[in-house]
């Protein structure tokens, strides 16, 4: 269970988050809604700490993730496995390499530096890359490829971290519908079928009611609405 209990954020004087409380289950699915400069991103990258909170407190089976510090935040990196709008790949190696770097959070520095990896890493990332429908890609240039297979390369590697969580920050706002379909496709069945929790922001309503089970709307940093699709049409 991830619990976001008062938690705000500002920059400056801007409020970006304000005073959110939200609680998610495991393995939920849940779309986060709302215009450009809602909050979304912010409420997001606090879950994984790219950014800190200025106040209130995230915990995630009672460990208080806003405390977390070397190893134990290591370790959070690797639970909580983020997907981004710009897919965040390193386009200049290849894409086996790229679905490697899940690992990183698992390893000794060094064994990084090296670029050592298992055969048995080798395998999982290869199977990650198939279930994605991308392994013929693996020895190309990540970033020679289509939008839409490089935001499938960053959910395999994703899927290597083995998280218990995913976090995707606008996953399809960059892609074609056909693409996004793909893409929304591939996180619902990870979801569903490897139970992993899914909290997707979303710029487009449809997208939230055809995949989510739960659509939290946000405006000006506020949660605004928190239910179910169908609350969300009775509401409007
Ligand atoms: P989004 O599509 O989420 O609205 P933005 O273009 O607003 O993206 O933001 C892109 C990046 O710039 C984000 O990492 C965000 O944190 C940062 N950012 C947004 N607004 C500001 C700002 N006023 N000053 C500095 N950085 C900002
Ligand atoms: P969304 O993801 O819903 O588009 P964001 O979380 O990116 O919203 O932004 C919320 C607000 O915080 C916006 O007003 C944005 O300009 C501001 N903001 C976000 N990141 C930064 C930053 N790094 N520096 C300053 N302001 C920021």
């Amino acid at each position: 269970m991830l619990e976001i209990r008062g938690v705000t954020r500002r920059f400056g004087k801007t409020v970006a988050v304000k005073n959110v409380d939200v609680k998610i289950a495991e393995g939920e699915m849940v779309g986060v809604i709302g215009r450009s400069g809602a909050g979304k991103s912010t409420l997001l990258r606090m879950i994984n700490r790219l950014i800190e909170t200025s106040e209130g407190a995230i915990t995630f089976r009672d460990l208080e993730v806003s405390k977390l510090r070397g190893t134990a935040l290591r370790r959070w990196n690797r639970d909580c496995a983020m997907i981004f709008q710009q897919f965040n790949l390193v386009p200049r190696l290849d894409v086996l390499t790229n679905v490697l770097l899940g690992r990183l959070n698992h390893r000794p520095t060094a064994m990084n530096l090296l670029n050592i990896y298992s055969r048995e890493e080798r395998i999982q990332a290869i199977a990650a890359l198939e279930r994605l429908d991308i392994a013929h890609t693996a020895l190309q240039q990540a970033g020679t490829l289509s939008g839409g297979q490089q935001q499938r390369v960053a959910i395999a590697r994703a899927l290597m971290q083995e998280p218990q969580m995913i976090l995707a920050d606008e996953p399809i706002a960059s892609l074609d519908p056909l693409n996004a379909k793909v893409v929304m496709d591939s996180l619902a069945d990870i979801n569903a079928r490897d139970g992993i929790t899914v909290i997707t922001n979303l710029h487009t309503l449809d997208t939230a009611r055809h995949y989510c089970s739960r659509i939290i709307g946000m405006a000006h940093g506020e949660v605004v609405f928190d239910g179910t699709a169908s609350e969300l049409t009775a509401a409007a």
